[in-house]
Protein backbone atom coordinates (compact mmCIF):
# COMPACT_ATOMS: atom_id res chain seq x y z
CA UNK A 1 0.00 0.00 0.00
CA UNK A 2 1.44 3.19 -0.95
CA UNK A 3 0.83 6.51 1.10
CA UNK A 4 2.21 10.25 0.07
CA UNK A 5 0.28 13.21 1.40
CA UNK A 6 0.63 16.06 -0.88
CA UNK A 7 -2.30 18.72 -1.59
CA UNK A 8 -4.88 17.84 -3.56
CA UNK A 9 -7.69 19.57 -5.76
CA UNK A 10 -10.90 18.31 -7.79
CA UNK A 11 -11.18 18.47 -11.06
CA UNK A 12 -12.67 22.20 -11.28
CA UNK A 13 -10.43 23.61 -9.24
CA UNK A 14 -12.96 24.90 -7.22
CA UNK A 15 -11.91 22.52 -3.67
CA UNK A 16 -8.42 22.00 -2.35
CA UNK A 17 -7.46 20.59 0.46
CA UNK A 18 -4.48 18.68 2.08
CA UNK A 19 -5.03 15.55 3.81
CA UNK A 20 -2.95 14.14 6.52
CA UNK A 21 -1.88 10.91 4.77
CA UNK A 22 -3.36 9.40 1.57
CA UNK A 23 -3.62 5.46 1.26
CA UNK A 24 -3.62 3.88 -1.95
CA UNK A 25 -4.56 0.38 -0.74
CA UNK A 26 -4.19 -2.80 -3.58
CA UNK A 27 -6.36 -5.32 -2.19
CA UNK A 28 -9.44 -5.77 0.33
CA UNK A 29 -7.37 -6.51 3.44
CA UNK A 30 -5.40 -3.43 3.01
CA UNK A 31 -8.81 -1.55 2.52
CA UNK A 32 -9.55 -3.12 6.18
CA UNK A 33 -5.63 -2.51 7.48
CA UNK A 34 -6.28 1.29 6.09
CA UNK A 35 -9.89 1.28 8.35
CA UNK A 36 -7.66 0.02 11.28
CA UNK A 37 -4.98 2.27 10.89
CA UNK A 38 -7.78 5.11 10.86
CA UNK A 39 -9.40 3.88 14.22
CA UNK A 40 -5.97 3.62 15.49
CA UNK A 41 -5.05 7.32 14.59
CA UNK A 42 -8.31 9.05 15.75
CA UNK A 43 -8.54 9.94 11.88
CA UNK A 44 -11.63 10.74 9.86
CA UNK A 45 -11.14 8.73 6.43
CA UNK A 46 -12.72 9.76 2.66
CA UNK A 47 -12.26 8.00 -0.34
CA UNK A 48 -11.92 9.64 -3.29
CA UNK A 49 -13.17 8.19 -6.47
CA UNK A 50 -11.62 10.20 -9.99
CA UNK A 51 -11.64 13.38 -8.03
CA UNK A 52 -14.36 14.94 -10.29
CA UNK A 53 -16.91 15.96 -8.26
CA UNK A 54 -17.53 20.21 -8.06
CA UNK A 55 -19.03 19.74 -4.19
CA UNK A 56 -16.55 19.27 -1.15
CA UNK A 57 -17.36 15.97 -0.95
CA UNK A 58 -14.13 14.26 -0.62
CA UNK A 59 -12.63 17.30 0.92
CA UNK A 60 -10.54 16.15 4.13
CA UNK A 61 -7.96 16.83 6.70
CA UNK A 62 -7.55 12.95 7.76
CA UNK A 63 -6.68 10.26 5.72
CA UNK A 64 -8.13 10.00 2.20
CA UNK A 65 -8.43 6.47 0.40
CA UNK A 66 -8.04 6.19 -2.88
CA UNK A 67 -8.90 2.67 -4.63
CA UNK A 68 -6.93 3.57 -7.91
CA UNK A 69 -4.89 0.49 -7.56
CA UNK A 70 -7.81 -1.72 -6.77
CA UNK A 71 -9.88 -1.59 -10.43
CA UNK A 72 -10.77 -4.19 -12.30
CA UNK A 73 -13.27 -6.45 -13.49
CA UNK A 74 -14.45 -9.54 -10.93
CA UNK A 75 -16.97 -11.21 -12.98
CA UNK A 76 -19.51 -10.76 -15.81
CA UNK A 77 -22.75 -12.77 -16.52
CA UNK A 78 -23.76 -12.90 -20.35
CA UNK A 79 -26.80 -14.37 -19.78
CA UNK A 80 -28.12 -12.14 -17.16
CA UNK A 81 -26.24 -9.16 -17.95
CA UNK A 82 -24.93 -8.79 -14.37
CA UNK A 83 -21.37 -7.52 -13.83
CA UNK A 84 -19.07 -7.02 -10.31
CA UNK A 85 -16.39 -4.50 -10.52
CA UNK A 86 -14.22 -3.25 -8.08
CA UNK A 87 -14.91 -0.09 -6.97
CA UNK A 88 -12.05 2.05 -8.38
CA UNK A 89 -12.76 0.74 -11.90
CA UNK A 90 -13.13 4.14 -14.05
CA UNK A 91 -15.49 4.31 -16.18
CA UNK A 92 -13.50 4.63 -19.76
CA UNK A 93 -12.01 1.03 -18.45
CA UNK A 94 -15.34 -0.79 -18.68
CA UNK A 95 -16.48 -0.73 -22.30
CA UNK A 96 -13.47 -2.98 -23.23
CA UNK A 97 -13.98 -4.81 -19.62
CA UNK A 98 -17.43 -5.63 -21.25
CA UNK A 99 -17.00 -6.75 -24.73
CA UNK A 100 -15.84 -9.87 -24.27
CA UNK A 101 -18.83 -10.70 -22.79
CA UNK A 102 -20.68 -8.63 -25.20
CA UNK A 103 -22.43 -6.40 -22.79
CA UNK A 104 -22.01 -2.94 -22.08
CA UNK A 105 -23.31 -0.09 -19.79
CA UNK A 106 -27.02 0.91 -19.96
CA UNK A 107 -26.42 4.63 -20.40
CA UNK A 108 -23.57 7.09 -19.68
CA UNK A 109 -23.08 10.79 -18.62
CA UNK A 110 -21.18 13.03 -20.75
CA UNK A 111 -17.59 12.08 -19.79
CA UNK A 112 -15.53 8.59 -18.90
CA UNK A 113 -12.94 9.90 -16.35
CA UNK A 114 -15.13 9.15 -13.12
CA UNK A 115 -15.00 5.89 -11.19
CA UNK A 116 -17.92 3.71 -10.72
CA UNK A 117 -18.07 3.92 -7.10
CA UNK A 118 -17.60 7.88 -7.43
CA UNK A 119 -20.57 7.59 -10.15
CA UNK A 120 -22.97 5.83 -7.97
CA UNK A 121 -22.28 7.50 -4.70
CA UNK A 122 -22.92 11.07 -6.22
CA UNK A 123 -26.13 9.93 -8.71
CA UNK A 124 -24.17 10.23 -11.57
CA UNK A 125 -27.12 10.31 -14.76
CA UNK A 126 -26.98 10.71 -18.62
CA UNK A 127 -30.02 11.53 -20.38
CA UNK A 128 -33.03 8.93 -21.73
CA UNK A 129 -36.36 8.83 -20.54
CA UNK A 130 -36.59 4.77 -20.32
CA UNK A 131 -33.17 4.96 -18.26
CA UNK A 132 -32.02 6.00 -15.04
CA UNK A 133 -28.90 7.26 -13.46
CA UNK A 134 -26.00 5.20 -12.37
CA UNK A 135 -27.28 4.18 -8.46
CA UNK A 136 -30.39 2.80 -10.43
CA UNK A 137 -28.36 0.23 -12.13
CA UNK A 138 -27.07 -1.13 -9.00
CA UNK A 139 -27.76 -4.53 -7.66
CA UNK A 140 -25.37 -5.36 -5.20
CA UNK A 141 -22.87 -4.04 -2.95
CA UNK A 142 -19.46 -5.17 -1.50
CA UNK A 143 -18.91 -2.74 1.54
CA UNK A 144 -16.01 -2.30 3.92
CA UNK A 145 -17.74 -0.51 7.27
CA UNK A 146 -15.66 1.88 9.17
CA UNK A 147 -15.61 -0.98 11.83
CA UNK A 148 -13.62 -3.10 9.74
CA UNK A 149 -16.27 -5.50 8.65
CA UNK A 150 -16.95 -6.58 4.84
CA UNK A 151 -21.03 -7.10 4.38
CA UNK A 152 -22.48 -8.12 0.77
CA UNK A 153 -25.82 -5.85 0.48
CA UNK A 154 -28.30 -6.36 -2.16
CA UNK A 155 -32.64 -5.89 -2.45
CA UNK A 156 -32.61 -9.12 -0.26
CA UNK A 157 -29.20 -9.60 2.14
CA UNK A 158 -29.20 -6.15 4.67
CA UNK A 159 -31.46 -4.32 2.20
CA UNK A 160 -32.17 -1.14 4.06
CA UNK A 161 -28.05 -0.64 4.23
CA UNK A 162 -27.99 -1.71 0.20
CA UNK A 163 -30.59 1.06 -0.28
CA UNK A 164 -28.72 3.41 2.04
CA UNK A 165 -25.31 2.59 0.35
CA UNK A 166 -26.61 3.00 -3.62
CA UNK A 167 -26.24 6.26 -3.39
CA UNK A 168 -24.72 7.17 0.08
CA UNK A 169 -22.23 10.10 -0.45
CA UNK A 170 -19.25 7.73 0.57
CA UNK A 171 -20.73 8.03 3.99
CA UNK A 172 -21.55 4.74 4.83
CA UNK A 173 -18.35 2.46 4.38
CA UNK A 174 -15.79 1.79 1.91
CA UNK A 175 -17.54 0.42 -1.69
CA UNK A 176 -14.61 -2.79 -2.40
CA UNK A 177 -16.69 -3.44 -5.29
CA UNK A 178 -20.36 -2.60 -7.70
CA UNK A 179 -23.00 -5.07 -9.10
CA UNK A 180 -24.59 -3.64 -12.16
CA UNK A 181 -27.00 -4.36 -14.55
CA UNK A 182 -25.56 -4.35 -17.98
CA UNK A 183 -27.22 -4.93 -21.56
CA UNK A 184 -26.47 -6.88 -24.46
CA UNK A 185 -23.39 -4.17 -26.36
CA UNK A 186 -24.73 -1.86 -28.54
CA UNK A 187 -24.40 1.07 -31.02
CA UNK A 188 -25.67 4.41 -30.86
CA UNK A 189 -26.63 6.79 -33.82
CA UNK A 190 -26.08 10.15 -33.03
CA UNK A 191 -28.22 13.28 -34.97
CA UNK A 192 -27.39 16.45 -33.82
CA UNK A 193 -29.02 19.83 -35.24
CA UNK A 194 -29.43 23.30 -34.35
CA UNK A 195 -33.20 24.28 -33.57
CA UNK A 196 -35.22 27.26 -32.64
CA UNK A 197 -35.46 27.35 -28.76
CA UNK A 198 -39.14 27.63 -28.54
CA UNK A 199 -40.03 24.22 -30.11
CA UNK A 200 -37.09 22.49 -28.79
CA UNK A 201 -37.87 23.64 -25.17
CA UNK A 202 -42.20 23.08 -26.19
CA UNK A 203 -41.59 19.54 -27.86
CA UNK A 204 -38.65 18.26 -25.22
CA UNK A 205 -41.14 15.75 -23.30
CA UNK A 206 -42.87 14.30 -25.93
CA UNK A 207 -39.60 13.69 -28.20
CA UNK A 208 -36.98 12.90 -25.13
CA UNK A 209 -39.87 10.18 -24.35
CA UNK A 210 -39.87 8.93 -27.93
CA UNK A 211 -35.92 9.14 -28.63
CA UNK A 212 -33.85 6.97 -26.82
CA UNK A 213 -31.55 9.48 -25.64
CA UNK A 214 -32.66 13.24 -26.49
CA UNK A 215 -30.91 16.18 -24.87
CA UNK A 216 -30.35 20.18 -25.62
CA UNK A 217 -27.40 22.65 -24.48
CA UNK A 218 -28.63 25.87 -25.03
CA UNK A 219 -26.17 29.50 -24.94
CA UNK A 220 -28.33 31.58 -22.21
CA UNK A 221 -30.15 34.78 -24.72
CA UNK A 222 -29.64 33.02 -27.74
CA UNK A 223 -32.89 32.07 -29.79
CA UNK A 224 -31.47 28.45 -30.63
CA UNK A 225 -30.78 25.13 -28.93
CA UNK A 226 -28.29 22.12 -30.03
CA UNK A 227 -30.13 19.38 -29.68
CA UNK A 228 -28.60 16.09 -29.33
CA UNK A 229 -30.86 12.99 -30.06
CA UNK A 230 -29.52 9.33 -30.36
CA UNK A 231 -31.05 5.62 -31.27
CA UNK A 232 -29.80 3.01 -30.03
CA UNK A 233 -28.66 0.22 -32.94
CA UNK A 234 -27.65 -3.06 -33.02
CA UNK A 235 -23.81 -3.75 -32.80
CA UNK A 236 -23.24 -4.86 -36.19
CA UNK A 237 -24.37 -1.49 -37.48
CA UNK A 238 -21.59 0.14 -39.87
CA UNK A 239 -19.82 2.86 -38.10
CA UNK A 240 -19.72 5.84 -39.45
CA UNK A 241 -17.97 8.88 -38.13
CA UNK A 242 -16.88 12.04 -39.96
CA UNK A 243 -13.51 12.52 -41.50
CA UNK A 244 -11.07 12.98 -39.04
CA UNK A 245 -10.11 16.45 -39.57
CA UNK A 246 -13.43 17.26 -39.21
CA UNK A 247 -14.00 15.42 -36.13
CA UNK A 248 -10.63 16.90 -34.88
CA UNK A 249 -11.86 20.80 -35.93
CA UNK A 250 -15.44 19.69 -34.61
CA UNK A 251 -14.49 17.59 -31.33
CA UNK A 252 -10.52 20.01 -30.12
CA UNK A 253 -10.61 22.54 -32.26
CA UNK A 254 -14.83 24.16 -31.85
CA UNK A 255 -15.80 21.89 -29.05
CA UNK A 256 -12.27 22.37 -26.91
CA UNK A 257 -9.38 24.76 -28.04
CA UNK A 258 -11.08 27.66 -29.61
CA UNK A 259 -14.22 27.73 -27.07
CA UNK A 260 -11.74 27.84 -24.52
CA UNK A 261 -9.60 30.62 -26.00
CA UNK A 262 -13.26 31.72 -26.75
CA UNK A 263 -14.25 31.67 -23.01
CA UNK A 264 -10.73 33.08 -21.62
CA UNK A 265 -11.13 35.90 -24.32
CA UNK A 266 -14.89 36.88 -22.27
CA UNK A 267 -13.36 36.22 -18.90
CA UNK A 268 -10.99 39.42 -19.28
CA UNK A 269 -13.49 41.58 -21.53
CA UNK A 270 -17.14 40.07 -20.56
CA UNK A 271 -18.60 42.40 -23.44
CA UNK A 272 -17.29 39.17 -25.54
CA UNK A 273 -19.78 36.94 -23.82
CA UNK A 274 -22.70 37.78 -25.61
CA UNK A 275 -21.40 37.28 -29.44
CA UNK A 276 -19.34 34.52 -28.42
CA UNK A 277 -22.70 32.77 -26.84
CA UNK A 278 -24.19 33.40 -30.58
CA UNK A 279 -21.17 32.03 -32.45
CA UNK A 280 -20.92 28.84 -30.16
CA UNK A 281 -24.86 28.84 -30.52
CA UNK A 282 -24.67 27.76 -34.18
CA UNK A 283 -21.23 26.18 -34.52
CA UNK A 284 -22.22 23.74 -31.50
CA UNK A 285 -23.61 21.03 -33.57
CA UNK A 286 -21.32 18.38 -35.00
CA UNK A 287 -21.69 15.54 -38.22
CA UNK A 288 -23.73 12.79 -37.43
CA UNK A 289 -21.72 9.33 -35.80
CA UNK A 290 -22.91 5.60 -35.70
CA UNK A 291 -20.43 4.18 -33.01
CA UNK A 292 -20.03 2.17 -30.18
CA UNK A 293 -22.23 3.04 -27.20
CA UNK A 294 -19.23 4.65 -24.75
CA UNK A 295 -17.73 6.45 -27.59
CA UNK A 296 -20.78 8.00 -28.81
CA UNK A 297 -22.14 9.04 -25.30
CA UNK A 298 -18.88 10.63 -23.76
CA UNK A 299 -16.26 12.92 -25.31
CA UNK A 300 -12.99 14.56 -23.56
CA UNK A 301 -14.14 18.04 -21.27
CA UNK A 302 -10.73 19.84 -21.87
CA UNK A 303 -12.27 23.65 -21.20
CA UNK A 304 -12.93 23.64 -17.57
CA UNK A 305 -15.82 24.75 -15.65
CA UNK A 306 -17.71 24.87 -12.75
CA UNK A 307 -21.25 23.68 -12.45
CA UNK A 308 -24.73 23.23 -10.41
CA UNK A 309 -27.69 21.17 -11.41
CA UNK A 310 -31.09 20.46 -10.98
CA UNK A 311 -33.58 17.88 -11.13
CA UNK A 312 -36.93 19.02 -11.52
CA UNK A 313 -40.10 16.86 -11.83
CA UNK A 314 -40.45 16.58 -15.43
CA UNK A 315 -43.91 18.44 -15.33
CA UNK A 316 -42.91 21.47 -14.34
CA UNK A 317 -39.87 21.44 -16.40
CA UNK A 318 -41.12 24.06 -18.79
CA UNK A 319 -42.12 26.44 -15.75
CA UNK A 320 -39.07 26.28 -14.64
CA UNK A 321 -36.98 26.85 -17.96
CA UNK A 322 -38.91 29.77 -18.47
CA UNK A 323 -38.41 30.85 -15.32
CA UNK A 324 -34.61 30.47 -15.96
CA UNK A 325 -35.13 32.44 -19.50
CA UNK A 326 -36.70 35.35 -17.74
CA UNK A 327 -34.37 35.62 -14.97
CA UNK A 328 -31.57 35.75 -17.55
CA UNK A 329 -33.10 38.31 -19.79
CA UNK A 330 -33.58 40.46 -16.54
CA UNK A 331 -30.60 40.66 -15.19
CA UNK A 332 -28.28 40.90 -18.31
CA UNK A 333 -26.55 37.42 -17.84
CA UNK A 334 -23.53 37.45 -19.75
CA UNK A 335 -22.01 33.66 -20.15
CA UNK A 336 -20.29 31.85 -22.43
CA UNK A 337 -21.47 28.38 -21.23
CA UNK A 338 -24.41 26.66 -22.63
CA UNK A 339 -27.37 25.14 -19.74
CA UNK A 340 -27.87 21.75 -20.61
CA UNK A 341 -31.52 19.85 -20.26
CA UNK A 342 -31.74 15.91 -19.90
CA UNK A 343 -34.41 13.29 -18.86
CA UNK A 344 -34.07 10.52 -16.68
CA UNK A 345 -36.45 7.97 -15.25
CA UNK A 346 -37.92 7.54 -11.93
CA UNK A 347 -35.99 5.32 -9.59
CA UNK A 348 -36.12 4.12 -6.52
CA UNK A 349 -32.72 4.96 -5.00
CA UNK A 350 -33.62 6.83 -1.59
CA UNK A 351 -31.07 9.53 -2.00
CA UNK A 352 -31.33 9.52 -5.74
CA UNK A 353 -32.44 13.03 -7.19
CA UNK A 354 -34.51 11.21 -9.16
CA UNK A 355 -36.65 9.20 -6.45
CA UNK A 356 -39.85 8.60 -6.78
CA UNK A 357 -39.96 11.05 -10.35
CA UNK A 358 -39.62 11.37 -13.65
CA UNK A 359 -37.34 14.12 -14.09
CA UNK A 360 -35.47 16.37 -16.49
CA UNK A 361 -31.96 17.94 -15.31
CA UNK A 362 -31.14 21.37 -15.92
CA UNK A 363 -27.20 21.84 -15.45
CA UNK A 364 -25.51 25.74 -15.93
CA UNK A 365 -21.79 26.12 -16.10
CA UNK A 366 -19.18 29.00 -15.79
CA UNK A 367 -15.96 28.78 -17.56
CA UNK A 368 -13.03 28.53 -14.25
CA UNK A 369 -11.31 31.69 -14.95
CA UNK A 370 -15.23 34.06 -14.35
CA UNK A 371 -16.21 34.01 -11.25
CA UNK A 372 -19.30 31.11 -10.89
CA UNK A 373 -20.78 31.74 -7.46
CA UNK A 374 -23.14 34.30 -8.04
CA UNK A 375 -24.54 32.69 -11.48
CA UNK A 376 -24.56 29.14 -10.38
CA UNK A 377 -26.46 30.83 -7.17
CA UNK A 378 -29.16 32.69 -9.18
CA UNK A 379 -30.19 29.61 -11.01
CA UNK A 380 -30.32 27.66 -7.83
CA UNK A 381 -32.20 30.45 -6.29
CA UNK A 382 -35.32 30.38 -9.78
CA UNK A 383 -35.56 26.17 -9.52
CA UNK A 384 -35.60 26.15 -5.80
CA UNK A 385 -39.62 27.04 -6.02
CA UNK A 386 -40.10 24.01 -8.62
CA UNK A 387 -39.42 21.19 -6.07
CA UNK A 388 -35.84 20.88 -7.59
CA UNK A 389 -32.87 18.60 -5.90
CA UNK A 390 -29.58 19.28 -6.17
CA UNK A 391 -26.93 17.06 -8.04
CA UNK A 392 -24.66 15.62 -4.77
CA UNK A 393 -21.54 15.92 -6.67
CA UNK A 394 -22.22 19.82 -8.08
CA UNK A 395 -22.07 23.24 -6.51
CA UNK A 396 -25.20 24.05 -4.71
CA UNK A 397 -25.82 26.23 -0.86
CA UNK A 398 -28.52 24.00 0.19
CA UNK A 399 -28.20 22.31 3.61
CA UNK A 400 -29.75 19.31 5.50
CA UNK A 401 -33.21 21.42 6.55
CA UNK A 402 -33.34 21.95 3.02
CA UNK A 403 -32.59 18.73 1.73
CA UNK A 404 -34.61 16.62 4.11
CA UNK A 405 -37.68 18.40 2.76
CA UNK A 406 -36.79 17.31 -0.70
CA UNK A 407 -36.42 13.60 0.01
CA UNK A 408 -39.05 10.82 1.47
CA UNK A 409 -36.37 8.78 2.81
CA UNK A 410 -33.59 11.22 4.14
CA UNK A 411 -34.51 10.22 7.78
CA UNK A 412 -34.05 6.30 6.92
CA UNK A 413 -31.12 7.07 5.21
CA UNK A 414 -29.50 9.23 8.46
CA UNK A 415 -30.64 6.15 10.72
CA UNK A 416 -29.03 3.60 8.62
CA UNK A 417 -26.13 6.08 8.12
CA UNK A 418 -25.57 6.00 11.96
CA UNK A 419 -25.84 2.52 12.40
CA UNK A 420 -22.78 1.78 9.75
CA UNK A 421 -20.60 4.67 10.97
CA UNK A 422 -21.78 5.21 14.35
CA UNK A 423 -18.38 7.15 15.23
CA UNK A 424 -18.84 9.34 12.37
CA UNK A 425 -15.63 7.92 11.26
CA UNK A 426 -16.44 9.13 6.99
CA UNK A 427 -17.43 12.62 7.84
CA UNK A 428 -16.56 16.13 7.90
CA UNK A 429 -17.80 19.27 8.64
CA UNK A 430 -19.10 19.77 4.69
CA UNK A 431 -20.86 16.12 5.54
CA UNK A 432 -22.66 17.17 8.43
CA UNK A 433 -24.15 20.24 6.45
CA UNK A 434 -25.91 18.19 4.33
CA UNK A 435 -26.64 15.26 6.39
CA UNK A 436 -27.62 17.01 9.68
C1 LIG B 1 -16.30 17.40 -16.78
C2 LIG B 1 -17.36 16.74 -15.92
C3 LIG B 1 -18.46 16.16 -16.53
C4 LIG B 1 -19.46 15.57 -15.75
N1 LIG B 1 -20.53 15.01 -16.38
C5 LIG B 1 -21.54 14.49 -15.64
C6 LIG B 1 -22.70 13.92 -16.27
O1 LIG B 1 -22.79 13.85 -17.50
N2 LIG B 1 -23.69 13.47 -15.47
C7 LIG B 1 -23.62 13.53 -14.11
O2 LIG B 1 -24.58 13.15 -13.44
N3 LIG B 1 -22.52 14.02 -13.49
C8 LIG B 1 -21.49 14.47 -14.22
N4 LIG B 1 -20.37 14.96 -13.59
C9 LIG B 1 -20.27 14.82 -12.13
C10 LIG B 1 -19.55 13.52 -11.74
O3 LIG B 1 -20.03 12.43 -12.49
C11 LIG B 1 -19.78 13.19 -10.26
O4 LIG B 1 -19.38 14.26 -9.45
C12 LIG B 1 -19.06 11.90 -9.83
O5 LIG B 1 -19.35 11.62 -8.50
C13 LIG B 1 -17.57 11.97 -9.96
O6 LIG B 1 -17.03 10.67 -9.83
P1 LIG B 1 -15.58 10.50 -9.22
O7 LIG B 1 -15.15 9.08 -9.41
O8 LIG B 1 -14.72 11.57 -9.73
O9 LIG B 1 -15.90 10.67 -7.67
P2 LIG B 1 -15.31 11.70 -6.58
O10 LIG B 1 -15.69 13.07 -6.97
O11 LIG B 1 -13.90 11.40 -6.34
O12 LIG B 1 -16.18 11.24 -5.32
C14 LIG B 1 -17.58 11.38 -5.33
C15 LIG B 1 -18.17 10.71 -4.10
O13 LIG B 1 -18.00 9.30 -4.19
C16 LIG B 1 -17.40 8.80 -3.01
N5 LIG B 1 -16.59 7.63 -3.38
C17 LIG B 1 -15.71 7.51 -4.39
N6 LIG B 1 -15.20 6.25 -4.39
C18 LIG B 1 -15.77 5.58 -3.36
C19 LIG B 1 -15.67 4.25 -2.85
N7 LIG B 1 -14.87 3.32 -3.40
N8 LIG B 1 -16.40 3.92 -1.76
C20 LIG B 1 -17.23 4.83 -1.19
N9 LIG B 1 -17.37 6.09 -1.63
C21 LIG B 1 -16.65 6.46 -2.71
C22 LIG B 1 -16.57 9.97 -2.50
O14 LIG B 1 -16.28 9.83 -1.13
C23 LIG B 1 -17.52 11.13 -2.79
O15 LIG B 1 -18.48 11.24 -1.80
C24 LIG B 1 -19.34 15.54 -14.33
C25 LIG B 1 -18.22 16.10 -13.72
C26 LIG B 1 -17.24 16.71 -14.52
C27 LIG B 1 -16.02 17.31 -13.83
Amino acid sequence: MRTTNASHRNWSGSVRWTPAEVLLPTSEDEVLAALHRARRTGRTVRVVGGGHSFSALVATDGMLLSLDSYQGLVRADTGTGLVTLRGGTRLWEIADLLAPHDLALAVMGDIDRQSIAGAIQTGTHGTGARFTGFAGMVRALRLALPDGSVVDTSPVQDPDLFEAARLGLGTLGVILEVTLACVPAYRLDLVESTQDLESTVGAFLADSSIADHHEFFWFPRTDRATVRTSRRVPQDTPRRRAPRPVEFLQSEVLGNGAWDLMCRGAAVAPRLSRPAAELASRLFAGPRVVDDSASVFTAPRRVRFQETEWAIPAARFAEAFTALRARFEDEGVEVTFPLEVRRVAADDVWMSTAYGRDTVYIAAHRHHREEAGPYLLMVQRTVESFGARPHWGKQHWLGASELSALYPRFEDFRAVRALADPDGVLMTPYLHHLLG
